[in-house]
């Protein structure tokens, strides 16, 4: 049996990965010149590694730790707390997390109407708001409450990981034992009850069976077109915006998670996998306000504390969206989502559920795709 995949992001190539072990013989397609997606380490001139797009492996990402075990790549501990992160302006401790202890019970309206109900004072809901606005890259009026429900368990010190050398490496050593074609769009899916035949740059491939693990805002033609449900689902995904900044330092510095709440971003330092202090500023933006104010000046203000080295800032930037994210107005259709239609199965961080948004999501996105298929 033949499997074509569609993407090699961790989603795709995670899929490609459980069908090459079910015994079907797969190519995967990939647009880009590069394989990992919304996960894309660098190197920077003094021998830092810094993660472009997808970084923290949090607690709870039991696949991702037994991914990268399988694979032969051990996580380090970064020091960074994810999920503690001190407040500028500064909010009394004792106060904030009071004031977080109380969001678990949110339900109804929005994560603003849900945040003001709670009778916190307004430093404490506005650092709670930025804080949740950062890491989904939205605005709170326009998320769930239940969104806040959920990232409960994002606030906490807890420890965070990474793959040591580059969370690429998981997708480098995924594409390792597999056929992968870069530079390859797919542009065109035909697929009937007897297979698929896809159109990857200008040539055409025939497969019993096929994996989509693009995001949803990439257009694929499919002919027939896919089952109305399928279409309205993949339209209604939306995604939350996001950039990143680096700026390396004169010093290494000790880890350090602090928040800019008017600014919608946070500027962190880490440890390297040896466990020596990085010379290196990392900052995140969450939000279209977050992207705005996203400078050096403004990241190098944020962080007085820090001397910073005479050397060019990296940035990177995810104009087409940094990953799904939950909204009233347009809900994720999680089962549609993930559903296979005919010989197409589809995977990709959207598709995950409650795992959307997350390395954790795409990789076990993948292994379900591949599970509908054989
Ligand atoms: C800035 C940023 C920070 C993040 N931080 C974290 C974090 O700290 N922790 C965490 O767990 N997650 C984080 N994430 C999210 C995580 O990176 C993603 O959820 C995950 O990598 C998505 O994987 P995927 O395979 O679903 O999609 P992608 O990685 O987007 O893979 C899809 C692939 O399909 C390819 N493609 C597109 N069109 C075509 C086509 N026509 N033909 C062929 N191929 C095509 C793309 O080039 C891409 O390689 C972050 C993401 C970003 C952007």
């Amino acid at each position: 049996m033949r499997a074509i995949v569609v993407g090699a992001g961790l989603a795709g190539l995670a899929a490609a990965d459980a069908l090459a072990a079910g015994g079907f013989e797969v190519t995967v397609f990939e647009a880009r010149d590069r394989v990992g997606g919304r996960v894309w380490s660098r190197t920077l001139d003094d021998g830092s590694v810094v993660e472009l797009g997808g970084e923290f492996v949090l607690p709870p990402d039991d696949v991702v730790r037994r991914t990268a075990r399988r694979l032969g790549l051990p996580l380090y501990e970064k020091g960074t707390l994810y999920g503690d992160r001190e407040p500028r302006p500064p909010v009394a401790r004792e106060e904030l997390l009071a004031g977080i202890a109380r969001i678990g019970g949110a339900r109804d309206g929005t994560i603003r109407s849900a945040l003001e109900g709670l009778g916190l004072s307004p430093p404490v809901l506005e650092a709670i708001a930025a804080r949740v606005e950062v890491s989904t890259g939205y605005p709170a009026h326009e998320q769930p409450a239940s969104v806040l429900a959920s990232s409960g368990a994002g606030f906490g010190p807890f420890p965070s990981h990474g793959v040591a050398g580059g969370n690429q490496r998981l997708a480098l050593a995924f594409a390792r034992h597999l056929r992968v074609e870069l530079s390859a769009p797919v542009e065109r899916v035909a697929w009937s009850d007897d297979g698929v035949h896809v159109r990857a740059n200008g040539a055409e491939h025939e497969a019993e069976a096929c994996v989509i693990a693009v995001p949803a805002y990439v257009e694929l033609v499919f002919d027939p077109p896919l089952p109305e449900r399928k279409r309205r689902a993949l339209a209604a995904v939306r995604y939350g915006h996001a950039a990143k900044l680096f700026l390396p330092l004169a010093e290494p510095a000790e880890p350090s998670a602090v928040l800019s709440v008017p600014g919608r971003f946070w500027a962190y330092t880490q440890r390297a996998p040896d466990g020596s202090a990085l010379p290196v500023l990392s900052a995140f933006a969450g939000s279209p306000l977050g992207v705005e104010s996203l400078t050096p000046e403004a990241v190098r203000e944020l962080r007085p504390d820090l001397t910073f080295a005479d050397a060019e800032p990296v940035r990177s930037e995810w104009p087409e969206g940094a990953y799904s994210v939950r909204l009233l107005e347009s809900p994720l259709d999680d089962e549609a989502l993930a559903e296979p239609v005919g010989p197409l199965a589809f995977a990709g961080e959207h598709t995950a559920g409650e795992w959307h948004a997350l390395m954790e999501g795409a990789l076990r996105s993948g292994e379900r795709a591949a599970r509908d298929l054989i």
